[in-house]
C-alpha cells in the first residue's frame, strides 16, 4: 500500500522509524519534541537547532528519492509504498519481518 504525504517533515514523522537513516533520526526525535515536548529523545540523538532543520530535511528529501520504494514528486509530495511482510509482520522499529507472535528482540532498545 502507498501513502502520501504533503512534505518530506510530514513524511519522516509518518514513516515507519526503520525508514528514516540513522544519520537522520535525531532529525525525527528533534521534531517530534517540537510536537510534545515530553517525547524522550534517546541518549544517542541530540536535539537539533531549528534553524538547520529544513536543510537537513532537504537532505533527507534527496536520500529517499533515491529510494526504490519512496517516489517524490515536483510539489515536494512524498510518496512512501510500504515493505510487504513475508512472515507476517514488520516490526515499525527495526524493519525486522517475524511473525509476530514475540516481540522483536529489538524492541526496549528504540523510544520512537
Ligand atoms: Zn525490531
Amino acid at each position: 500500500m502507498s501513502i502520501a504525504f504533503h512534505n518530506i517533515k510530514e513524511a519522516i514523522l509518518g514513516i515507519p522509524y526503520y525508514e528514516i537513516p540513522f544519520d537522520y533520526k535525531y532529525i525525527y526525535h528533534s521534531l517530534k519534541k517540537k510536537i510534545n515536548k515530553n517525547h524522550n529523545i534517546p541518549e544517542e540523538f541530540d536535539e537539533i537547532k531549528y534553524n538547520i532543520i529544513d536543510e537537513k530535511l532537504n537532505e533527507l528529501l534527496e536520500i529517499l528519492r533515491d529510494r526504490p520504494n519512496f517516489r517524490v514528486l515536483n510539489t515536494g509530495k512524498v510518496i512512501y509504498t510500504e515493505k510487504e511482510p513475508i512472515n507476517g509482520y514488520i516490526c515499525p522499529a527495526c524493519g525486522y519481518d517475524y511473525d509476530g507472535n514475540a516481540q522483536c528482540d529489538c524492541y526496549f532498545n528504540y523510544f520512537y
